[in-house]
């Protein structure tokens, strides 16, 4: 029910469970974090039922580094609130990982289609065929010898989805860089100097930087530490305004 990410040069974890933790009024059942950066060629995920201090008991025992990373705050809606049911959640191959606040309501079609194409799934929830979908999309481009890159297949990914979403996207073949996607839930997009930030309400950012866009529904942000691209599903340009945060929570 709460996401917030990073791009840029602090470490990663602290900014992100603090982030989360300014959220927790939302209310959610589990929580779990997805870290990239020079250590490991796979992004590294970490996530735990119940409050976020389990979460971070287990990150205590199990540090995690990176320069980039999202972090989720969940609210089933499908699947019970265990470990293997929070996000993040990934693809077959590990490479993709993917947050999500809302509801796929068409998950359950478009899971028997990637199953149909070998796809194994190992979560009850909706969100997990988002990561799927991604994977399937860039491996057919592949095959086709036009491969694409991530935000290209997020953008036919979300075409194929019902419902609501609030997205957030890695790929440990794009390192750095952050994808959010917006129908329904909201996102805000912290502006900061070689940083940048994702989060599902101004308070899990607010305490680094006061400059913020808010996207629009129909909305993709693509983020990197060199700065924040905004385009349409269709990947036209779109302008929103940067407005600064006058209010304390
Ligand atoms: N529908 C997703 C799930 O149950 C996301 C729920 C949320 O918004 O936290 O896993």
């Amino acid at each position: 029910c709460g996401i917030v990410g990073y791009v840029g040069r602090k470490e990663v974890v602290p900014v992100i469970i603090e982030g989360l933790r300014r959220l927790e009024y939302r209310g959610y059942d589990s929580a779990g974090i997805a870290i990239g950066g020079p250590e490991s060629a796979l992004l590294q995920v970490c996530r735990a039922p119940g409050k976020l201090q389990k979460l971070e008991d287990v990150l205590h025992d199990k540090p995690l580094k990176g320069t980039f990373g999202i972090g989720h705050t969940r609210w089933a809606t499908h699947g019970r609130p265990t470990e293997e049911n929070a996000h993040p959640h990934r693809d077959c191959t590990g490479r993709i990982v993917v947050v999500h606040n809302g509801i796929v309501e068409n998950y359950l079609e478009l899971k028997h289609e990637l199953i149909g194409k070998g796809h194994k799934f190992v979560t009850e929830t909706d969100t997990e065929i988002i990561a799927h979908l991604i994977e399937q999309i860039q491996k057919d481009a592949e095959a086709g010898d036009k491969p694409i890159s991530l935000e290209d297949a997020v953008r036919q990914a979300v075409k194929h989805l019902t419902g609501a979403f609030a997205l957030g996207i890695l790929s440990s073949a794009e390192p750095d860089k952050i994808i959010a996607a917006r129908l329904g839930p909201p996102v805000v997009i912290g502006v900061g100097e070689g940083e940048y930030f994702i989060a599902s309400d101004v308070p899990g950012i607010l305490h680094h930087t006061r400059n913020m866009y808010f996207m629009a529904d129909g909305d993709m942000a693509i983020l990197t530490p060199d700065g924040v691209t905004l385009t349409n599903f269709a990947g036209e340009p779109v302008k929103r305004e940067l407005q600064r945060i006058q209010w304390d929570p």
